[in-house]
């Protein structure tokens, strides 16, 4: 279905919970968020109905995020829903990776064809640091769990952070040659959790051509613009939320854990659909589509987001 500015929006995002088994600085708060009551959150039948309406109004790929999706219990149970519903052409999980040594296969045994991991550095200090909890071996085998298990395509998303990690730009460009993988720097958005970064970790991802004098321009992918190392296996891609929004081109629409559609990342807007039969999901999702704002306003460190949550609430 098409918004009022005539943009076709394909893609849901469905975040399956709000909880993580890491903390990472710029996305949630320390001591976690306060667990929703479980009559508060979708149930895994409420999540196929809204991705079996969504699908009636022209969405073709769904991608589960969270929270981290793969501590949810039923996690194998909601991608095979997903993947097996009519319409939904492409099932992709956004994860830390932490737990893809186990359920890799299974997933893709499941119906998921893609996987976006998250990695920022290949430090285990500053691993351990930026995700106050995690373990960089365990990122690392996340992904080689996810190459065995033979996905379509396996990306690798660093939030590029002035003074964190923008001195391992070729360390992490270097994955592409190392892995048949896409290695995507997305710019940090400043988000109304994150206060802690100030105006200097927020830097443009076009420093990422700076530091890769040899990348070679390659078509555009989605939101990512690519480039190639020579001799790699994948991609490096640069996606610039705050630089450059794509708002013009957005294609998507969001679905919390708790039920609220969210037509734009960065407004306060929501709308409820818990609780609603696969008619009334629909027109909800129809209303949030037609609402789409055309753009956002511009985000900095001083110009925040207007989202309500923090980015493990919302699913990124
Ligand atoms: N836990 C999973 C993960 O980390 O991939 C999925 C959820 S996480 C909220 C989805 C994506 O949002 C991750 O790639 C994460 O790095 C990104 N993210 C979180 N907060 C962000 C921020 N303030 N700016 C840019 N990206 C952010
Ligand atoms: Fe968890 Fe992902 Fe947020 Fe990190 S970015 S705290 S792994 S939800």
């Amino acid at each position: 279905m098409k918004d009022s500015f005539g943009r076709s929006i394909t893609y849901l995002r469905l975040s399956v919970t709000e909880l993580c088994d890491l903390r990472c600085r710029y996305c949630m708060p320390e001591e976690g968020v306060c667990k929703l009551r479980h009559d508060q959150l979708l149930s895994e039948e409420e999540m196929l109905r809204a991705v079996g309406a969504a699908a009636a109004l022209g969405i073709t790929k769904v991608r589960v995020t969270g929270g981290e999706p793969l501590t949810k219990p039923n996690i194998l149970s909601i991608c095979r829903g997903v993947a097996a519903t009519p319409g939904i052409l492409e099932t992709g999980v956004t994860t830390n990776g932490l737990r893809l040594p186990e359920l890799a296969a299974p997933l893709r045994e499941a119906g998921v064809s893609r996987v976006n991991i998250s990695l920022d550095t290949l430090n285990p200090e500053k691993y351990a640091y930026m995700t106050r909890r995690g373990e960089l071996s365990q990122a690392l085998a996340g992904i080689e769990a996810a190459l065995r298990a033979g996905f379509d395509r396996v990306k690798i998303n660093a939030v590029l952070i002035g003074g964190f990690n923008d001195d391992e730009i070729p360390a992490l460009a270097n994955l592409t040659r190392r892995w048949p993988v896409d290695v995507r720097f997305i710019e940090l958005m400043p988000m109304a959790g994150n206060r802690e970064f100030g105006p200097q970790s927020y830097i443009p991802v076009s420093r990422v051509l700076g530091a890769l004098p040899e990348a070679v321009p390659q078509a555009e992918d989605g939101v990512a613009r690519l480039y190639r190392l020579p001799g790699a296996l994948g991609c490096v891609g640069l996606i610039s939320p705050v630089s450059q929004h794509f708002c013009a081109s957005c294609n998507r629409i969001r679905l919390t854990a708790d039920g609220k559609l969210k037509p734009c990342l960065h407004s306060a807007e929501e709308i409820s659909i818990k609780g609603l039969d696969e008619e009334g999901m629909r027109e909800k999702m129809r209303q949030a589509i037609e609402g789409k704002p055309r753009c956002h306003d511009a985000l900095s460190a001083e110009s925040r987001s207007h989202a309500a949550r923090t980015m493990n609430q919302i699913g990124g």
